[in-house]
């Protein structure tokens, strides 16, 4: 028996269809390993990202990166979920670089799904939501982390 999702059921389907989605804008051909994000804006919009690498593999950005980036630059600061999904039959997390980036503009306890690409799964891990979907928050993923708050504590010269 799966746990219940912190998420409406609307949302969820909205952030899970649009990570499937965010995911075909994929530029990896050096990984070769497909990743699409979803971000659920507070106001009900969905914001797609995907891996997009570089033959110089430094300038590589992943699919979490990109979707935040394109929120904020276009002025979305506020945000209520965000989906994962790459072609893996497993949840995967984000890598610690997205963490960070995430952290500073989602809340800690911000439902994130990671969704597997065979969703819905017969993954019958309890802990998992409906269709084998892990889902965690800031909290779990980046413990005892740093923030934009940090920066504002009283501090010698
Ligand atoms: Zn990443």
């Amino acid at each position: 028996m799966a746990i219940t999702s912190k998420l409406k059921p609307e949302d969820r389907k909205l952030l899970i269809e649009g990570a499937f989605e965010a995911k075909k804008g994929t530029y990896s051909p050096y990984s070769k390993f497909p990743v699409g994000a979803a971000l659920l804006t507070s106001d009900g919009k969905i914001i797609k990202g995907a891996n997009i690498e570089n033959a110089s593999y430094g300038g590589a950005i992943c699919a979490e990166r990109t979707a935040i980036v394109k929120a904020v630059s276009e002025g979305i600061r506020s945000f209520s979920g965000l989906a994962v999904v790459t072609n893996v039959e497993k949840p995967i997390s984000p890598c610690g670089m997205c963490r960070q980036v995430l952290r500073e503009f989602v809340s800690l306890k911000m439902p994130i799904l990671l969704v597997p690409a065979n969703y819905p799964s017969p993954s019958d891990d309890e802990t998992f939501t409906e269709g084998g979907v892990r889902e965690t928050d800031l909290d779990e993923l980046l413990p005892d982390s740093f923030g934009p708050e940090e920066l504002e504590l009283p501090r010698g010269e």
